[in-house]
């Protein structure tokens, strides 16, 4: 079965065609600039395993659908694609931002569910219109096919009441839905469930995946199951990450918002392009920067490198108490999977709470970056510390495929 995975972003498309049977990547690009100014420069990067390199193309893209155009033109060509028919796609999967409550799980795209989906775009409204438009631009373009929708917020959805609930005024979350969701979730699942078979299943497991890339979460996990996690109404509670501020007091946005004369659209811009990394460091939200900067003794560097690993290590030792102990910690995301300064630093005086990194083992090799999964504690550390290279899209196909091949999740 060959499974195209899609990611229709605010300004990009991403896509991979898996051929489940084989197990691989058959092709796989990304759309860049997709309606930025008119779409006029957009470009297009494309690698299959017909060739050695990936090439790039440049075509006019004012919407994601003809982005999407240009896709399967791409993977039908003559020359550098991997079918000669559409028909050859069996089904598709769609990364979609938001669930809202509704969602629980991955389901198969009706019209029902993309009405569903159209309420929830004030939710995300940076998200929603495309990954809809990617899903309806698929349904005309490869007609007779199944869809599927894959959402960021279902994995979480089991978080209690009390754990997603803003101390708000309760109206808040009974008529507009205001309430912690959390992101990164197919990933939060992904690496969870390695980690639970790398347990040997064990019942009532107690884990912390850390997802730290340009957008970073953390989750608490028993027994499979988000119990919370640090993404809340948007992507933007929390960690601090490479443009976004994460969690700050609300009064000193507030505070902001009046000395510096902003008003709510600015603001929403200020805290999630022009904080975090790139608002404290400044040079860029590049953390391999900051982690050089740092190792040269930078102080605004070391600021920074300190302020993000405190915070992890902070939402480490509150998830512990919230899941009343702990059996292991998984790094992810490109910063998890390579820095291995940060998994020191994070861990850091976490011996109290059982946790032992292996200096030796937690090193930055070619291998350590590969291989997954790196169980980077001592061999005695009570806690396992784990390296786990998550992968979304495979997620997304493995979901893809269990609901049309068998019409549920495994
Ligand atoms: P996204 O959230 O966009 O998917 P990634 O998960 O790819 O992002 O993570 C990007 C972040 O990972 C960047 O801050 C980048 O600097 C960092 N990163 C990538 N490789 C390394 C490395 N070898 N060492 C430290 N940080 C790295």
């Amino acid at each position: 079965m060959d499974i195209l995975v899609v990611n229709a972003g605010s300004s990009s498309l991403k896509f991979q065609l898996y051929n489940m049977d084989k197990n691989e990547v058959i092709a796989k690009g990304i759309c860049e600039r997709v309606g930025v100014l008119g779409g006029d420069n957009a470009y297009l990067e494309f690698k299959s395993n017909k060739i050695e390199k990936e090439i790039e193309i440049n075509k006019a893209m004012p919407t994601h659908k003809e982005a999407i155009e240009l896709m399967l033109a791409m993977l039908k060509d003559e020359k550098v694609g991997v079918i000669k028919e559409l028909t050859e796609i069996d089904a598709i999967g769609h990364r979609i931002v938001h669930g809202e409550e509704f969602f629980k799980e991955s389901v198969l795209i009706d019209d029902e569910v993309i009405k569903k989906m159209e309420e929830f775009e004030q939710l995300a409204p940076l998200h929603m219109p495309p990954n809809i438009l990617g899903v309806k631009s698929c349904m005309e373009l490869i007609p007779g096919k199944p869809n599927v929708a894959v959402f960021d917020t279902a994995f979480h959805q089991t978080m209690p009441d009390y754990a997603f609930t803003y101390a708000l005024p309760y109206e808040d979350y009974k008529d507009l839905k205001v309430r912690k969701y959390g992101f990164h979730g197919t990933s939060h699942k992904y690496v969870s469930e390695e980690t639970i078979e790398l347990l040997n299943n064990k019942p009532n497991s107690k884990i912390i995946t850390c997802h730290l890339g340009n957008g970073s979460s953390i989750t608490a996990i028993k027994d499979g199951k988000v119990i919370d996690t640090s993404m809340g109404l948007t992507p933007l509670e929390g960690l601090m990450m490479g443009t976004r501020c994460g969690s700050v007091d609300p009064a000193a946005v507030l505070y902001v918002m009046e000395k510096r004369n902003l008003n709510t659209k600015e603001m929403d811009n200020y805290m999630n392009k022009k904080s975090g990394i790139i608002g404290i460091y400044e040079k860029n939200s590049d953390f391999r920067e900051v982690r050089n900067d740092y190792l040269a003794g930078d102080e605004r560097a070391t600021l920074t490198f300190n302020m993000i690993t405190y915070k992890i290590k902070q939402y480490i030792g509150s998830y512990a108490a919230s899941l009343g102990g702990l059996d292991a910690i998984v790094f992810t995301g490109g910063i998890g999977e390579n820095s291995a300064i940060a998994r020191e630093k994070i861990c850091e005086n976490l011996e109290f709470l059982g946790v032992n990194i292996d200096s030796k083992i937690n090193i930055e090799t070619e291998e350590n970056r590969t291989k997954k999964p790196v169980l980077i504690s001592t061999v005695d550390s009570k806690v396992k510390v784990f390296k786990i290279n998550t992968n979304e899209e495979l997620a997304i196909a493995k979901d893809t495929y269990n609901i049309v091949k068998f019409g549920k999740l495994a």
